[in-house]
Protein backbone atom coordinates (compact mmCIF):
# COMPACT_ATOMS: atom_id res chain seq x y z
CA UNK A 1 0.00 0.00 0.00
CA UNK A 2 1.27 2.96 -1.10
CA UNK A 3 0.32 6.57 0.94
CA UNK A 4 0.79 10.08 -0.08
CA UNK A 5 -0.07 13.11 0.31
CA UNK A 6 -1.11 15.60 -2.76
CA UNK A 7 -2.20 19.31 -2.97
CA UNK A 8 -4.99 19.33 -5.43
CA UNK A 9 -5.94 22.49 -6.98
CA UNK A 10 -9.06 22.75 -8.24
CA UNK A 11 -10.13 25.83 -11.54
CA UNK A 12 -13.88 27.06 -11.57
CA UNK A 13 -15.02 24.52 -13.69
CA UNK A 14 -14.15 20.98 -11.82
CA UNK A 15 -14.92 22.60 -8.46
CA UNK A 16 -18.42 21.63 -8.73
CA UNK A 17 -17.51 17.96 -9.84
CA UNK A 18 -17.27 14.53 -7.61
CA UNK A 19 -13.98 13.59 -9.18
CA UNK A 20 -11.94 12.91 -6.03
CA UNK A 21 -14.77 10.19 -5.23
CA UNK A 22 -14.01 8.80 -8.62
CA UNK A 23 -10.79 7.46 -6.94
CA UNK A 24 -12.47 5.42 -4.71
CA UNK A 25 -15.33 4.06 -7.21
CA UNK A 26 -12.84 3.84 -10.61
CA UNK A 27 -9.55 3.32 -9.24
CA UNK A 28 -9.65 1.26 -5.74
CA UNK A 29 -7.86 4.17 -3.59
CA UNK A 30 -8.74 5.02 -0.08
CA UNK A 31 -8.36 9.07 0.43
CA UNK A 32 -8.96 11.33 3.58
CA UNK A 33 -9.51 15.05 3.05
CA UNK A 34 -6.88 16.62 5.79
CA UNK A 35 -8.06 20.68 4.46
CA UNK A 36 -10.62 21.99 2.15
CA UNK A 37 -11.54 24.88 0.82
CA UNK A 38 -13.85 24.40 -2.12
CA UNK A 39 -17.20 26.48 -2.88
CA UNK A 40 -19.00 25.70 -6.28
CA UNK A 41 -17.84 27.81 -8.95
CA UNK A 42 -14.68 29.30 -7.52
CA UNK A 43 -11.10 28.47 -7.22
CA UNK A 44 -10.67 25.78 -4.58
CA UNK A 45 -7.71 23.76 -2.97
CA UNK A 46 -7.75 20.34 -1.04
CA UNK A 47 -4.95 18.37 0.61
CA UNK A 48 -5.36 14.46 0.54
CA UNK A 49 -4.20 11.35 2.08
CA UNK A 50 -4.43 8.85 -1.09
CA UNK A 51 -3.59 5.68 -0.35
CA UNK A 52 -3.42 2.40 -2.74
CA UNK A 53 -1.16 0.48 -5.46
CA UNK A 54 1.33 2.88 -6.97
CA UNK A 55 -0.02 2.15 -10.16
CA UNK A 56 -3.89 2.93 -9.44
CA UNK A 57 -2.55 6.19 -7.50
CA UNK A 58 -0.82 7.16 -10.90
CA UNK A 59 -3.87 6.39 -13.38
CA UNK A 60 -6.23 7.94 -10.43
CA UNK A 61 -4.05 11.52 -10.92
CA UNK A 62 -3.30 11.30 -14.17
CA UNK A 63 -7.35 10.98 -14.51
CA UNK A 64 -7.75 14.27 -11.84
CA UNK A 65 -5.22 15.90 -13.87
CA UNK A 66 -7.07 15.05 -17.46
CA UNK A 67 -9.85 16.73 -15.41
CA UNK A 68 -8.45 19.98 -15.29
CA UNK A 69 -6.78 19.36 -11.73
CA UNK A 70 -3.53 20.10 -10.78
CA UNK A 71 -1.70 17.51 -8.65
CA UNK A 72 1.55 18.06 -6.36
CA UNK A 73 3.04 15.73 -3.99
CA UNK A 74 3.73 17.29 -0.85
CA UNK A 75 7.11 15.98 0.25
CA UNK A 76 6.95 14.54 4.12
CA UNK A 77 8.80 12.95 6.54
CA UNK A 78 7.38 10.73 9.25
CA UNK A 79 7.43 11.10 13.50
CA UNK A 80 6.48 8.65 15.77
CA UNK A 81 3.71 9.46 18.54
CA UNK A 82 5.26 7.83 21.56
CA UNK A 83 2.68 8.28 23.64
CA UNK A 84 0.80 5.93 20.99
CA UNK A 85 3.48 3.48 20.63
CA UNK A 86 3.54 -0.15 22.64
CA UNK A 87 6.90 -1.35 21.26
CA UNK A 88 5.66 -4.14 19.54
CA UNK A 89 8.27 -4.04 16.94
CA UNK A 90 6.01 -4.34 14.12
CA UNK A 91 7.30 -1.94 12.15
CA UNK A 92 10.95 -2.45 12.64
CA UNK A 93 10.52 -5.54 10.58
CA UNK A 94 9.73 -3.47 7.94
CA UNK A 95 11.82 -0.81 8.18
CA UNK A 96 14.00 -0.94 4.92
CA UNK A 97 16.57 1.56 6.20
CA UNK A 98 17.29 0.84 9.91
CA UNK A 99 15.75 3.98 10.51
CA UNK A 100 13.58 1.61 13.16
CA UNK A 101 15.03 -0.83 15.14
CA UNK A 102 15.44 -2.98 18.32
CA UNK A 103 17.79 -2.19 20.78
CA UNK A 104 19.32 -5.55 22.85
CA UNK A 105 19.20 -6.15 25.40
CA UNK A 106 16.49 -3.78 26.52
CA UNK A 107 14.33 -4.61 23.61
CA UNK A 108 13.22 -0.90 22.47
CA UNK A 109 12.12 0.01 19.40
CA UNK A 110 14.46 2.88 18.28
CA UNK A 111 13.90 5.74 15.76
CA UNK A 112 16.66 7.66 14.07
CA UNK A 113 15.15 9.94 11.89
CA UNK A 114 18.16 10.38 10.00
CA UNK A 115 18.23 7.44 8.90
CA UNK A 116 14.11 7.49 7.39
CA UNK A 117 14.09 7.78 3.48
CA UNK A 118 10.25 8.52 3.48
CA UNK A 119 9.60 5.40 2.32
CA UNK A 120 6.07 4.74 4.14
CA UNK A 121 5.61 1.82 4.79
CA UNK A 122 5.58 1.71 8.92
CA UNK A 123 2.18 3.92 8.78
CA UNK A 124 -0.20 1.62 7.77
CA UNK A 125 1.77 -1.87 9.54
CA UNK A 126 1.56 0.22 12.89
CA UNK A 127 -1.68 -1.34 14.67
CA UNK A 128 -2.24 2.28 17.22
CA UNK A 129 -0.43 4.64 14.18
CA UNK A 130 2.03 5.65 15.87
CA UNK A 131 4.01 6.45 12.79
CA UNK A 132 2.63 9.70 11.32
CA UNK A 133 3.27 11.26 7.75
CA UNK A 134 3.62 15.10 8.61
CA UNK A 135 4.09 17.28 5.71
CA UNK A 136 7.15 19.95 5.67
CA UNK A 137 7.37 23.65 4.68
CA UNK A 138 5.16 22.70 1.61
CA UNK A 139 2.43 21.84 3.76
CA UNK A 140 2.33 25.25 5.51
CA UNK A 141 2.86 26.89 2.19
CA UNK A 142 -0.33 25.55 1.27
CA UNK A 143 -1.87 26.65 4.67
CA UNK A 144 -1.11 29.50 3.91
CA UNK A 145 -3.24 29.55 0.59
CA UNK A 146 -6.27 28.62 2.44
S1 LIG B 1 4.45 -0.67 15.04
FE1 LIG B 1 3.71 1.19 16.08
S2 LIG B 1 3.33 0.56 18.21
FE2 LIG B 1 4.60 -1.02 17.26
S3 LIG B 1 6.74 -0.40 17.78
FE3 LIG B 1 6.26 0.45 15.78
S4 LIG B 1 5.51 2.54 16.21
FE4 LIG B 1 5.42 1.39 18.13
S1 LIG C 1 9.14 5.69 6.57
FE1 LIG C 1 10.26 3.88 5.80
S2 LIG C 1 12.41 4.35 6.30
FE2 LIG C 1 11.16 5.76 7.53
S3 LIG C 1 10.91 4.74 9.51
FE3 LIG C 1 9.12 4.18 8.23
S4 LIG C 1 9.68 2.24 7.22
FE4 LIG C 1 11.58 3.16 8.01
Amino acid sequence: MHTQIYLLRFSKESSDRPLVYRLVKDYDLEFSILKADILLQREGMMILEIKGAKESVKAGLDYLRGCGVRAQRLTSRIRRDDSKCFQCGECAGICPSGALSISRPSMAVVFDAERCTGCDLCVPICPVRAMEIIPDRDMALAEDLA
